[in-house]
């Protein structure tokens, strides 16, 4: 069910606020699973965003938690089309094992995964595939589990366009998350309309270069205190993602029609509340704070809504 909705036209002007549905059909609907980190915290699952365009159904990521997400919005395992991993940081991995063998079991999924990622995805499926042989196999033997349906198919990608089906492109490009080299950001098109998501990264030049233009950004975000210091053993943690400030730039340059944060890190207590204000201080267009199962439906307007338990 939908409540709060929000309607958002064009850069940094609130038409609408309404307590009903179906504004517009959304052309792209992206929902995020989970926007948290490592952080073991059930407010935040781990980091995972489902993309919905043109009968395509895409999952960029799975963190922990993804499949009980993916349930609580009534989506099936077996409609998935394609995984697209970021990056192999474990916060986005660990969620796999529980979304592919357990969704196979229970939606009976008939069809291989297609799987999309950095270099070193081919050898963690392969891997993961030998631990989990014991259970492939008696599943396939006593639950009658279709084998096609439990294999994962693997292509290991580059900068580019590396999607095209149904009208719906999705285009890798490098995003700066060093020393984990490469990492990705995705921009999916679809019908005229777009969403690009940062994955995990610092300021990036080559993001907003790929994110010109899109209706929807969803982009990491890191905060400390200014006293962190380079001694601290978190301060490689900042260093690795994108501050307040500096995604305020990022926004500026690339001019959304909205940006909405996921993956927040959040060091030494701070808050939602100061990352927004902190952002909000550098820049004047639509910003908003991501929650798990917040979702988002462009088509000529981006409208965010909020999940509410039915
Ligand atoms: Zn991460
Ligand atoms: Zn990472």
């Amino acid at each position: 069910m939908i409540t709060s909705l929000i309607v958002l036209s064009s850069f940094g002007q609130t038409l609408a606020h309404k307590d009903s549905i179906n504004v517009n059909e959304p052309i792209i609907k992206v929902t995020l699973l989970g926007t948290g980190t490592p952080q073991p915290i059930i407010e935040r699952f781990g980091p995972s965003i489902l993309v919905q365009a043109g009968g395509q159904t895409l999952l960029f990521d799975a963190g922990r938690g993804c499949l009980q997400r993916l349930n609580q919005i009534g989506q099936s395992y077996d409609k998935i089309n394609a995984l697209f991993f970021t990056h192999l940081h474990s916060d986005h991995i660990v969620g796999l094992p529980d979304l592919w063998l357990t969704g196979w079991l229970i939606s009976r999924r008939k069809v291989p995964l297609n799987i999309f990622g950095p270099v070193g995805t081919a050898d963690m499926i392969k891997y993961l595939q030998m631990a989990y042989a014991f259970d492939i196999k008696i599943r396939e033997e006593d639950d009658k589990a279709s084998e096609e349906g439990g294999k994962l198919v693997v292509k290991e990608i580059q900068q580019g366009s590396i999607y095209d089906e149904g009208g719906v492109k999705v285009i890798a490009f490098e995003v700066d998350h060093y020393p984990v080299v490469p990492a990705f950001g995705y921009r999916i098109e679809y019908n005229g309309h777009s969403a690009v998501l940062s994955g995990d990264t610092r300021y990036s030049e080559n993001l907003i270069k790929f994110a010109k233009g899109t209706d929807l950004l969803i982009h990491e975000v890191a905060i400390a205190p200014d006293t962190l210091s380079k001694s601290d053993s978190r301060y490689n943690i900042l260093a690795h993602h994108t501050t307040p400030e500096q995604t305020a730039r990022v926004f500026n340059a690339v001019r959304p029609k909205l940006a909405a944060y996921s993956h927040i890190v959040k060091l030494y207590g701070g808050t939602e509340q100061e990352i927004l204000k902190r952002a909000q201080a550098n820049y004047s267009g639509p910003v908003i704070m991501g929650e798990d199962l917040m979702s988002f439906s462009i088509s000529d307007i981006v409208s965010v809504n909020a999940w509410q338990k039915k």
